[in-house]
């Protein structure tokens, strides 16, 4: 018997790009769950982001429009202080019950640096992973590896914790940092959802210069 799965991508979204979206997608088809994108607050691994959280959260929404199991959500802007996984795992487990599987969403450089993160050991005991493929990305250690049983999509779906999907697609080369860099030379970014970069210009996010148009054609 399976229940149905709960999948949680967090990141800076900084801003939400092509890369997210689609990793988000795929895990959402193949799992047939919804996938609740959490941006941050204070993110407790690297420099703070531009944007606030608003308009990070505003960013999202924009972009997951029309796919209703892709669900922007502002539960890490709402706690105090570093915005730590476990607690965010620990929250949705209490309220999902302990027998749904509950998916941690990351990128192979997240997976890459995993043990680096705050209690990682705790991780499988609340958590499957789905790993999205990413070029440049290094190895996981062999510890976080054998922590997670790789297996399938029925696998992650047969027990709530423990066990990791590989998906090979998508693959794309995309970063929010090239997004902004090339945002702050052109004003406009591929990589973004038409509506994404509207906003960004309409609100002069990331250095955007003056004078860039305020609609793209992607
Ligand atoms: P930055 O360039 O600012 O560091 P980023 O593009 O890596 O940003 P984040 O918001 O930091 O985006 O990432 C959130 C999650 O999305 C992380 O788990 C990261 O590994 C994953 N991710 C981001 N870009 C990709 C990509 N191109 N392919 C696969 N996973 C990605």
């Amino acid at each position: 018997m399976t229940l149905p799965a709960l999948a949680l991508f967090g990141g800076t979204f900084d801003p939400v790009h092509q890369a997210h979206l689609s990793g988000a997608r795929a895990v959402a088809d193949a799992l047939g769950c919804p996938v609740r994108l959490l941006p941050n607050a204070v993110p407790p691994h690297r420099a703070q982001p531009l944007a606030t959280g608003e308009q990070r959260l505003a960013m999202l929404q924009l972009a997951c429009q029309g796919q209703p199991d892709l669900i922007p959500d502002d539960w890490e802007l709402r706690q105090q202080g570093p915005s730590w996984s476990l607690n965010t795992l620990r929250h949705f487990r209490t309220e999902i019950g302990p027998y749904r599987p509950l998916v941690l969403v990351i990128g192979a450089d997240s997976f890459a640096t995993l043990h680096k993160w705050h209690r990682w050991q705790d991780y499988p005991a609340l958590c499957h992973l789905a790993v999205l493929p990413r070029p440049g990305a290094g190895s996981p250690t062999l510890e976080v590896a054998g922590a997670f049983h790789e297996n399938t999509p029925q696998g992650l779906l047969a027990a709530p914790a423990g066990r990791r999907l590989m998906l090979s697609e998508p693959w794309l080369d995309l970063s929010a940092t090239g997004v902004r860099q090339d945002l702050a030379r052109q004003g406009t970014s591929t990589a973004l959802p038409a509506p994404v970069g509207a906003y960004i210009r309409t609100h002069r996010l990331y250095n955007v210069p003056p004078g860039s148009p305020l609609t793209d054609s992607g």
